[in-house]
């Protein structure tokens, strides 16, 4: 066995030590002194906290800076369409979707804007709209929910699994009204929700389903990739997402009628496919345009020759820090649902426990992380208390379309109120983006010991630092 194995078997030991004394809740009996003899072999957990003025555990790394572009093999394509003169959509973005496509396992892929007007669209062409409630998880990215506001319909907040961060299918069907059109099933950070459940439900219910897969490109479960479940699955291609083209988005469906009507609808409304027979009489429908250019497809194509393989690494990396973590007191990483075969993970998610901590703030704790060289941050703020809720319940196009007693902000508020989501959104949660996870297993350790040496010196952060 050679060095870096042994010294990880032995790591391995160490840690399943901690884990062991404090799941037997032992910790307030052996206390920091006898945590501080665990540890005592190792150098790096030993130094003053950065924060504190200490050397930072991360001195150098090997992850990426974010997006990747590799001057060498990715500016061919993107010269080529520069020196066209074909700058709007043609042949490229046709070949990004149908890649796309294949790679999803979908039969169809559209290219729009951006991710935001993925959801938009799916959401008007499946016709949902005013009347309608869908139920959303309140922990997501603005964009999950707005699309649903912004078709005139109610989004109903359905709370968290903290365990997984993602709608906890158990909390459903008791959302569940006469008007409840569709579920809007976001995969967090590239966590695939629970969507075998998802779907039992809404066929029970006869219910549409919208996959939000904006930030989980190529998670799969049971081998399935997300987004092919539902009636419409969306992803974005922004700048920092894991596939990023600067700006951009796709719908995917198996629904040759549904993807005719989004690309008619992303194109000025005018005729596409099953809608074609009817060209000779113009514009057949109300539409904008979302098409993406040549140039945005020219680096698509580029970063999907990457993506399958960082995805991998973003899976191996992250399970091995996980494993890392896991045993400290106070840190708790996501769990995947058990049918999960790949993540995303466009973030990797722990929760924070301050008491876990000598009381140490979630802020200050991802202060002293950051000092050490570890990118992280805390993640969503409350959505579903976000002031443009009822600012639409207010505005003059639902005091239009709703009856009074539909707009009673106040027992909205009430009753799409999400305990667990406060709690984690306001005290728990951290995360560490995707790009360190392209790192190497060195990498991880340190970050590891960045944790560990937090957790040690909790006390005199919080007090000095
Ligand atoms: C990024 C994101 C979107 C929106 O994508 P854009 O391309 O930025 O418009 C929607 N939902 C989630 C969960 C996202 O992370």
């Amino acid at each position: 066995m050679d060095a870096t194995l042994n010294s990880l078997k032995k790591d391995y030991s160490r840690r399943d030590f901690i884990k062991t004394n404090v799941s037997a809740g032992t910790a307030a009996m052996i206390g920091m002194n006898s945590f501080n003899t665990v540890f005592a072999g190792r150098s790096t957990n030993n130094g003053t906290p950065a924060i504190l003025g200490g050397k930072p555990q991360i001195t150098q790394h090997s992850w990426p800076s974010w997006p990747i572009w590799n001057p060498a093999t990715d500016e061919k394509k993107l010269l080529e369409v520069m020196r066209s003169g074909v700058w709007s959509r043609s042949k490229l973005a046709t070949e990004f979707e149908e890649k796309w496509a294949r790679l999803i396992g979908s039969k169809r892929s559209l290219a729009v804007v951006n991710g935001t007007n993925a959801l938009n669209t799916s959401l008007a062409q499946l016709e949902i709209g005013w009347g309608d409630e869908v139920l959303v998880t309140p922990f997501t990215f603005i964009a999950s929910v707005s699309c649903i506001v912004l078709n005139g319909a109610i989004p109903v907040f359905v709370d968290i699994d903290p365990d997984t961060f993602q709608m906890d299918p158990d909390k459903i069907e008791e959302k569940i009204t006469p008007n409840t059109r569709a579920i809007m099933a976001v995969h967090i950070y590239g966590l695939p929700c629970d969507m075998e459940r998802i779907m039992q439900i809404a066929e029970k219910h006869d219910l549409l389903v919208v996959e939000d897969a904006c930030q989980a490109w190529l998670a799969e479960i049971n081998g399935k990739k997300v987004g092919t479940f539902g009636n419409a699955g969306c992803f974005s291609f922004q700048n920092s997402k894991n596939m990023p083209m600067g700006e951009g988005g796709a719908i995917v469906s198996d629904d040759d009628e549904f993807m005719d009507r989004c690309y008619s609808y992303h194109n000025y409304g005018n005729p596409h496919g099953s809608l074609v027979g009817q060209e000779s009489a113009g514009t057949m429908m109300i539409g904008t345009k979302l098409r993406i250019s040549e140039y945005q497809a020219a680096i698509g194509l580029v970063q999907l020759e990457r993506l399958q393989e960082e995805t991998k690494k973003r899976n191996e990396n992250a399970a091995y820090l996980r494993s890392l973590i896991e045993p400290i007191p106070g840190i708790k990483p996501y769990r995947l649902y058990e049918n999960v075969t790949q993540a995303a993970f466009h973030l990797f998610p722990f929760r924070y426990i301050k008491e876990e901590f000598k009381g140490l703030s979630r802020s200050k704790f991802v202060e002293a992380l950051q000092a050490e060289g570890v990118p992280c941050g805390r993640g969503y703020r409350e959505l579903n208390k976000m002031p443009f809720l009822k600012n639409a319940f207010e505005s003059k196009y639902f005091r239009k379309f709703y009856p009074k007693e539909r707009l009673d902000y106040a027992k909205y508020a009430e009753e799409n109120n999400c305990p667990l989501n406060e709690k984690l959104c306001n005290e728990e949660v951290v995360r560490i983006p995707q790009n360190v996870l392209l790192g190497s297993k060195s990498d991880m350790k340190n970050i590891a010991d960045a944790f560990e040496k937090t957790f040690l010196n909790a006390e005199n952060i919080k007090n000095r630092g």
